[in-house]
């Protein structure tokens, strides 16, 4: 996932690549143990009930996207407060939105198209979650026309926006299947305070409307799969 703030000296490419970070920012937590993106392999996750990882999303029908930015290292559409989720009993309020391409989580070590962060923060456990919507490649989708009209945008440029958006024409139809785990922010500092949701059913839009996104950000703006160490990856199948 992107940081808040557009840093631009760390790059996903050559001397400021991602094997580079922790140099970078000597204070991050780049070669920590709990990093992400991680190889999701459905057999070797743990499987778990709804009851022990509940997540509820409460975002309203129509909520206020207020801008759309190009932070030089992703596209990131900014919400107006009030946007929650609840996981595991804990409200989380939605910041922001961005997208990797390709993907940075991968499946079965399958690397899609693309990949959607919905950023959570929670003031009280100064956490994040995040959930992430993998995304392939079909027939285009409404909520990616109306994200994307307001493209192209040149790194560093904003876009004020002020609309109302029903968050549901982005997300898979249903919660689950979906993968949780404990992890990272995928770029610098990849501070490790981050649950991770991440859904099995890949959402489907269009190779245009990828190709618009991809012409919008850095060549492969993701970071690779890190190893697990001792985590383990649940699955809530229902
Ligand atoms: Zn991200």
């Amino acid at each position: 996932m992107a940081s808040a703030k557009a840093d631009v000296h760390w790059t996903y490419a050559g001397e400021t690549g991602p094997d580079h970070w922790a140099e970078l920012e000597p204070k991050s937590q780049c070669t920590g143990k709990a990093q992400s993106p991680v190889n999701i392999i459905r057999t070797t996750t743990v499987p778990a009930v709804s009851d022990a990882w509940p997540l509820e999303l409460h975002y309203p029908k129509s909520t206020l996207l207020r801008s759309v930015t190009n932070d030089g290292h992703s596209i990131k559409y900014d919400f107006e407060q009030g946007d929650e989720i609840a996981f595991k009993g804990v409200r989380f309020g939605l910041v922001q939105l961005h997208f990797h391409e390709p993907s940075e989580h991968t499946l079965n070590g399958v690397r899609y198209p693309i990949e959607m962060h919905m950023v959570h923060f929670s003031e009280e456990l100064s956490r994040y979650t995040v959930l992430a919507v993998l995304g392939y490649e079909g027939k285009p989708s409404p909520g990616y026309d109306w994200l994307e009209a307001y493209l192209p945008l040149s790194p560093g440029q904003t876009k004020p926006i002020e609309q109302p958006f029903d968050l549901a024409s982005v997300l898979p139809a249903t919660l689950t299947p979906r993968f949780h785990y404990e992890g990272s922010l995928t770029t610098p500092p990849c501070s490790e305070n981050v649950n991770w949701v991440v859904f099995e059913q890949p959402f489907m839009l269009s190779e245009g409307q990828v190709n618009l996104l991809k012409q919008n950000m850095p060549t492969n703006n993701y970071r690779g799969v890190q190893p697990l160490f001792d985590r383990v990856v649940s699955l809530v199948v229902h």
